[in-house]
């Protein structure tokens, strides 16, 4: 039989804490490499999951997976997604506390997968509700109405989520789903109207286009051809081999009607997607004057009638700009450049809100029929974040920055927790704390979200100056206020050797996970997020019911200025991060092993970066400050009490003194060890290995 040992030589360890050179980053990648190549993509950092993406299918979520993961102790069985499944589970049945499993890694890295599988693991193996069962199927009805409409293939994710996700889910007193909630963040709106290359807009436009019966395509006027679409055709790749339009059309339409919609909801929603293509599709001349005309009769006649507005209104508001100076409204016409923008700009609206109110709509479907009876106290909730990893690409804009803002707030989070719960465990158990030294980000987040000094508030100030404020006035007023932050950098302010990397228009943040040169260009505009105010009475007017619930009226006569999007943003992290730190955290780490989409191949220099990224190196290092391994004394007396002769085949006594007498046999030296309230602590893997091979004999 292959000896403890050598089976350590081929597969690795199965947690990290049992890394003989736990500080090195190589072994770290080594062992990573040994498991990936032997399938095994799950590997804990103590109790947090760490997961690479095979890109194959391993066979192994199936029914008998999750009953071998059911009931059993995290250590007993190799690590794998659904052992985290269950202990969270476990922990919120019967310490009745709400749960969060917090999912992060890059694009592509296997997150939403993840979620899925959790979702499924829950939907199976939990009790049913006694009433309401059909929760559980919008449950998981859910994820395709909203890939659908929020997800897109990107150069790196046939299926990239491109918006933030937070989902409840509620359980009663039994343990069955009973409802769920979800928040949905930052739809990447602007990929409405245009896409790069070899990328493609969001998946319902050609699920319809593809799928979409012959008689709903004449009366959204719309041909089966995705290239008759300016909006589609920008990334120049409708087909992608990876992905059935026509049967996830299927699957999507049948989801709808799980989650509650009506016939004539789905009318009216397909209605606005079809606006949106349609909307695409508006060309303008110029006249005389420079001024742009609408010349696409046909479009402008299905808008009409899909959006349920009035054409003569319409057609007016995408050429002119209602300004309000003095109490007078004039309008001013548009040049062919402007409407442009003024159309791009409404196409990116009428998709966003349509999103929103889709997720207000799931919500409402999943909302828990006891959530206003006595009942509601008693249930606890499992929090599901699927959220965009840290980005950097070639070039970063205003997006990137609002991603890895939201990066330094979870990484914040998450070493606040990681720290606390180490405390309050060597705390619980009657041992010693023994500080441990880490990287505070929170200098980061402040830099980020002050008031006032803070990169939002100096954004935002700049949007309140139209007409005089520029991206690079932002970028010198950045530079005056802070510039001696030892985590910002512009060209002005670099020395002369760091000048050479960095453009005029360009800052640069050092994050946590490293360095990432911002593009000022665009920031302006992507904050202030501006729908001239004529398109928006145009829209407030709409018979269309979900576009009236949309535009709401109120918007025109409100004094105040709506929130920018930096801000919004940063509200809605906040009160995320709320959420969070109200619930017991767990953590599920994805890597991404190559950029080709391809089983079996482990990009090393890829590998590296996310394992920085993620902070694992960190992780490991607060993990391991103390003691690599813990355990539970009836469950360390059981599995080695063959090795002394006082406890063999049982121990009468209490575990603990029996584990007592076990170590002492085992010659186990005072350091090496400390012996808590219900678990042995044991500093190094070398003790523990050598106990494990002793089983082996
Ligand atoms: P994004 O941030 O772009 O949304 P993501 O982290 O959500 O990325 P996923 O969509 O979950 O990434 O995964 C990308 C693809 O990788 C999936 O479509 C699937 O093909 C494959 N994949 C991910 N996880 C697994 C897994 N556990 N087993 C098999 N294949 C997987
Ligand atoms: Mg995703």
């Amino acid at each position: 039989m292959e000896s403890a040992l050598t089976a350590r030589d081929r597969v690795g360890v199965q947690d990290f804490v049992l890394l003989e050179n736990f500080t090195s980053e190589a072994s770290f990648i080594e062992n990573l490499r040994r498991r990936f190549r032997e399938n095994l993509i799950y590997t804990y950092i103590g109790p947090v999951l760490v997961s690479v993406n095979p890109y194959r299918d391993l066979q192994i979520y199936s029914r008998q997976h999750m009953e071998r993961y059911r009931g059993v102790s995290f250590y007993e069985v190799p690590p794998h997604l659904f052992a985290v499944a269950d202990t969270v589970y476990r922990a919120l049945r019967t310490e009745r506390r709400d749960q969060a499993v917090m999912i992060s890694g890059e694009s592509g890295a296997g997150k939403t997968e993840a979620t899925k599988r959790l979702l499924q693991f829950y939907a199976e193996t939990c009790p049913a509700p006694e009433r309401g069962g059909a929760v559980r199927d919008r449950l998981l009805q859910s994820n395709p109405v909203l890939e659908a409409f929020g997800n897109a293939k990107t150069l790196r994710n046939d299926n990239s989520s491109r918006f933030g996700k937070y989902m409840d889910v509620q359980f009663d007193f039994k343990g069955a789903p009973v409802g769920g909630h979800i928040l949905s963040y930052l739809l990447e709106k602007s990929r409405v109207v245009h896409q790069n290359h070899g990328e493609r807009n969001f998946h319902v436009f050609y699920q319809l286009l593809e799928g979409g019966e012959e008689e709903t395509l004449r009366r959204l006027g719309l041909e089966r051809n995705p290239q008759s679409y300016l909006y589609l055709v920008k990334g120049q790749c409708a087909k992608v081999s990876s992905i059935n339009d026509k049967s996830d059309w299927k699957v999507v339409r049948k989801a709808l009607t799980v989650i509650n919609f009506t016939e004539d909801e789905v009318e009216d929603l397909l209605s606005i997607v079809a606006s949106v293509l349609h909307l695409g599709n508006i060309h303008f001349a110029a006249d005389e004057e420079s001024n742009a005309q609408v010349t696409s009769e046909n479009q402008l006649k299905y808008l009409t009638r899909l959006l349920g507005v009035d054409g003569v209104t319409l057609r007016e508001a995408l050429i002119h700009r209602k300004i309000i100076a003095k109490g007078e409204e004039l309008l001013s016409p548009l040049n062919l450049e402007q409407a442009a923008y003024a159309r791009d700009a409404l196409a990116k609206a009428v998709y966003s809100r349509t999103f929103t109110w889709l997720v207000g709509k799931i919500n409402r479907s999943l909302a828990s029929k006891d959530a206003e009876s006595p009942s509601w106290r008693s249930t606890t909730v499992l929090g599901l974040l699927d959220i965009y990893g840290f980005e950097v690409f070639q070039h970063n804009s205003f997006e990137q920055f609002c991603i890895n803002y939201c990066n330094e707030k979870l990484q914040q989070l998450f070493i606040e927790l990681t720290l606390k719960s180490e405390q309050e465990e060597y705390e619980a158990e009657g041992i010693a704390w023994e500080p441990v030294q880490y990287f505070n980000n929170k200098i980061i987040c402040d830099l980020v979200e002050e008031k006032f000094k803070g990169i939002i508030s100096i954004l935002d100030e700049e949007c309140l100056r139209p007409g005089e404020a520029t991206d690079l006035t932002f970028l010198e007023k950045l530079e005056d206020t802070v510039k001696h932050h030892p985590h910002f950098l512009t060209h002005k302010l670099a020395d002369q050797r760091t000048r050479k990397s960095l453009g005029r228009g360009e800052f640069r943040l050092l994050h946590y996970a490293g360095e990432v040169t911002y593009s000022v260009t665009g920031f302006l505009d992507k904050n202030n997020d501006l729908l001239f105010r004529n398109l928006k009475e145009t829209m407030c007017g709409s018979k269309n019911p979900i576009m009236s619930r949309c535009f709401d009226r109120s918007e025109l006569s409100d004094k105040k200025r709506p929130e920018t999007v930096a801000t919004q943003f940063k509200m809605s992290l906040l009160q995320l991060v709320e959420i969070l730190k109200s619930k017991e955290p767990a953590y599920i780490r994805c890597i991404k092993p190559n950029d080709a989409k391809q089983p079996g191949r482990f990009d090393e220099v890829l590998i590296r970066h996310q394992v920085k990224y993620l902070g694992l190196m960190e992780n490991l290092r607060v993990r391991r400050a103390g003691f690599a391994y813990r355990r539970k004394y009836e469950a360390f007396l059981q599995r080695y009490k063959s090795l002394c002769p006082e406890t063999w085949p049982t121990w009468a006594g209490r575990p603990q003194d029996g584990v007592a007498v076990l170590v002492r046999h085992l010659g186990y030296k005072p350091e090496e060890y400390k012996m808590g309230r219900t678990k042995i602590f044991i500093r190094f893997p070398k003790t523990l290995f050598a106990t494990e091979d002793a089983l082996e004999i």
